[in-house]
């Protein structure tokens, strides 16, 4: 039985979900929605091994028109809220597939593709001798009886929307039927169990890598992780398996777990694809792999790291739609923003980013070099290695090994005659020095320097060697920065602070109402979805500039940076989370 648009709509209306004026239009409108639905479809299906033939879902047409749900600002009635108002007037289980919590054997070995595409069914997890089993359609009683049936087994239906269901046999089936082919390929050569052949297979390590099957599973690990999000995929083998995990808003997830057997072949194809020497397995190699996901181009960095069960690989990802950004979405509040902008416009001097590795210095740095980048402008970086290749700038890679290095190579960039000069890392007195030179010279500097806050960044460049008058004349401003993840919107709700979390972070009210995420299929159950910077920012005012000596503490800059209105990395921090954008958590994940 097909549920109807009127059925849902009366039950989404019920729930306040929908607005009477919403429902009539989508009586109206849902008959030519449909038609437009399922023209997509075919042609998507056209170009599909494994078509998706099943009909166009009343879920499916009302999801499509992006309503928003009355009351709220942001939140969209979306196919997984429809689902649940279902699950839930059936009373009925309703999941959100998470497809970081399934079993690959588990999920692909009860029916074959076609059976589960055609039904649209997902076996989830079985509890306690029950196959929990992800349907799409809650009248479809006549598959699960057939199954118990013929399969001898109990089964309990859960519901689930079906784009979630149908990713999931797609990225499930797609991934364990290459990886199961290409197990029983290298398995069968081995069994002829002479050592001839076997030492023909083991210098066939090249052909392996080229097996459509290697080949279709690299692809779809590299489209699931696009899809995810991920920064990094970190491959890595184990006495007996091989652990692929992903990197998620700066926090690792285990993804698969794959037979031994077919690491070798993936690194070997990660390692074709970046332009790699493939025979050459003991010494670590870096490459590069230009690729497309959803018509833009993504840039991944690979490298290769002899362990102990053989070579790990960790791609890491470059999404331009990650690493660059407008300046005003990176996270400023008002008066950073204003601050950093102002620095931006400056003529020369030296602006520093401050902060750990994975802080999203990068992110800022790119990001304000592609606000200052007009024709009339040479904008020159020295990078160790150059993050993301970007056509509007002159990228420079540091080579120690050729002797191009951060210092030496900024003598030859000003002979280049540039405006605008990126310095990926102040580490040693040479770059500062050369960074002063040019900054004093007339061009604009932006660096990165490691330090904990914006004020020791002075102790720590006097400690490596730059006079202070040096600093004084070329300095705009600092910047330390830190990244905290955003809650998702789709599952935010309010929570209060313990006393215990008050009284941590110092705070002097009695009462603070803060947000968590629930968890749901938008953030794949963590609660976050994308992160967002948190800023400390000093300005070289003429009164700072007067008391930075050769000799000066940080306890005598740290009162004049507070007294100027410096808000600490912590005080943003919580800022952020009382602006309902991250949690207490992240407060702490930050600042200790
Ligand atoms: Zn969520």
């Amino acid at each position: 039985m097909n549920i109807t648009i009127s059925y849902l709509g009366t039950i989404l209306l019920k729930k306040g979900l929908l607005t009477e004026e919403q429902y009539k239009d989508l009586l109206v409108k849902s008959e030519r929605q449909r038609a437009k639905l399922q023209n997509l479809l075919d042609i998507a299906n056209s170009k599909r091994v494994h078509p998706d033939t099943t009909a166009i879902t009343a879920p499916e047409i009302i999801a499509s028109f992006d309503l928003v749900i009355s009351g709220t600002t942001d939140r969209v009635l979306n196919e997984d809220t429809i689902m649940e108002a279902l699950a839930e007037e059936l009373k009925m289980e309703y999941r959100r597939i998470d497809p970081l919590k399934l079993n690959m054997d588990f999920v692909t070995k009860l029916v074959p593709r076609p059976f589960a595409l055609k039904h649209l069914i997902v076996p989830l997890e079985q509890r306690d001798g029950v196959y929990i089993l992800a349907v799409a359609d809650p009248f479809n009683k006549t598959v699960i009886d057939n199954l118990e049936l013929t399969k001898k087994i109990k089964i309990k239906p859960v519901l689930a929307a079906k784009g979630d269901i149908l990713k999931t046999i797609r990225e499930f089936f797609g991934f364990r039927a290459s990886v199961i082919a290409a197990e029983a390929e290298t398995t069968n050569a081995i069994d002829v169990g002479n050592l001839e052949q076997f030492v023909q297979l083991k210098g066939q390590g090249e052909i392996d890598a080229s097996d459509s099957h290697i080949i279709n599973a690299v692809e779809h690990l590299l489209n699931y992780a696009f899809e995810q999000r991920a920064s990094d995929i970190h491959i890595e083998p184990k006495r007996e398996k091989s652990f692929i995990r992903f990197r998620i808003d700066g926090h690792l997830h285990l993804i698969h777990t794959l037979p031994k057997k077919i690491h070798p072949p993936i690194i070997s194809r990660i390692k074709m694809l970046s332009h790699m020497d493939i025979s050459e397995k003991r010494r670590p190699q870096d490459g590069r792999i230009k690729t497309n996901h959803k018509n833009k181009e993504i840039e991944l960095r690979v490298s290769t790291m002899p362990v102990a069960f053989g070579e790990k690989i960790v791609i890491r990802i470059f999404d331009p739609d990650i690493l660059l950004t407008e300046i005003d979405k990176l996270g400023f509040e008002e008066r950073e923003g204003r601050l950093y902008n102002g620095f931006l416009m400056r003529p020369n001097g030296i602006i520093l980013v401050t902060g750990p590795t994975g802080s999203g210095k990068t992110t800022t740095l790119y990001s304000s070099l592609k606000k200052l980048s007009t024709p009339e402008v040479n904008i020159v970086t020295v990078e160790d290695p150059i993050e993301m290749v970007l056509e509007e700038f002159n990228q420079v890679g540091v080579r120690a090994a050729i002797d191009v290095t951060f210092g030496n190579i900024l003598k030859t960039i000003l002979r280049q005659d540039p405006d605008i000069i990126m310095i990926g890392e102040i580490r040693d007195k040479e770059t500062a020095e050369n960074a002063v030179q040019a900054a004093l010279t007339g061009h604009l500097v932006l660096s990165t320097i490691h330090t904990n806050d914006a004020p020791s960044t002075i102790t720590r460049l006097i400690d490596i060697g730059v006079p202070s008058f040096l600093l004084s004349s070329t300095i705009i401003g600092i910047i330390a920065q830190r990244l905290v993840r955003k809650i998702c919107t789709q599952c935010k709700t309010q929570i209060q602070l313990t006393q215990t979390q008050i009284s941590g972070l110092l705070l002097k009210e009695n009462n603070y109402t803060v947000w968590h995420g629930k968890g749901c299929k938008e953030c794949r159950g963590t609660g976050y979805k994308g992160r967002l910077g948190v800023f400390e920012i000093i300005e070289f005012t003429e009164e700072l500039k007067a008391k930075v000596t050769d000799k000066v503490e940080l306890s005598i800059l740290y009162p004049i940076c507070r007294a100027q209105g410096m808000v600490s990395l912590k005080e943003g921090a919580i800022k952020k989370m009382l602006d309902g954008i991250t949690t207490y958590e992240e407060v702490i994940a930050i600042t200790g």
